[in-house]
């Protein structure tokens, strides 16, 4: 079995202004290409080939280090993709503002507990909107393309919302400023979806 790269649910300029059409096309085309095909590679003739996507990140810890990166790029970019939408953005609203209300005391809350993991994440990486074990949201970050889901995440739980943090995910149109890009995210979350999630 190999893995392959869907289409974006939406066009490549569908997200304009907040994220841009160029960098969206390289970032989907290019780089979440690029971890497919490494994943492909990495798995091509050993017992990882029959393994799910859920199955290989979920043991992280002991596979090899391109198919942990390369697997999580996978996973990561797949599950950002459709936590975007054009049209979007808002406030959360029903059982997702009330859970959210409940851990952070307001929406804004969350935006600055995950603006802020954004931010203090050095080098590349993500953060993470996740449900623990004990149903409660909390805010997280991991390095590289490490995510919650995998045994070596320092706090583990089901991502409900994540943002990409690496370069690639923003410069081209924010440079250096990744505040302005996590600002920007906001615009664009499709809240019907992370509420599915939930
Ligand atoms: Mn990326």
């Amino acid at each position: 079995m190999s893995f392959t790269l869907a289409p974006l649910p939406y066009s490549h300029d569908a997200l304009e202004p907040h994220i841009d059409a160029t960098t969206m096309q390289i970032h989907h085309g290019k780089h979440h290409q690029a971890y497919v095909d490494n994943l492909n590679k990495a798995i091509a003739g050993t017992p990882h080939e029959n393994k799910s996507l859920e199955e290989l990140v979920a043991n992280a810890g002991s596979i090899s280090p391109a198919v942990r990166n390369n697997g999580g790029g996978h996973w990561n970019h797949t599950f950002f993709w459709e936590s975007l939408a054009p049209n979007a953005g808002g406030a959360p609203t029903g059982a997702l503002a009330d859970a959210i209300n409940q851990a952070f005391g307001s929406f804004d809350g969350l935006k600055e507990k995950m603006n802020n993991a954004g931010m203090t994440r050095f080098g590349s990486g993500w953060a993470w909107l996740i449900k623990g074990a004990d149903g409660k949201l909390s805010v997280t970050s991991t390095p590289n393309q490490d995510n919650p889901l995998m045994d070596v995440a320092e706090v583990k739980g089901t991502p409900i919302l994540g943002v990409d943090v690496w370069e690639h995910a923003y410069y081209l149109k924010y440079q250096n400023r990744r505040a302005e890009y996590l600002n920007a995210f906001w615009n664009v979350v499709n809240w019907n979806k992370v509420a599915s999630r939930l």
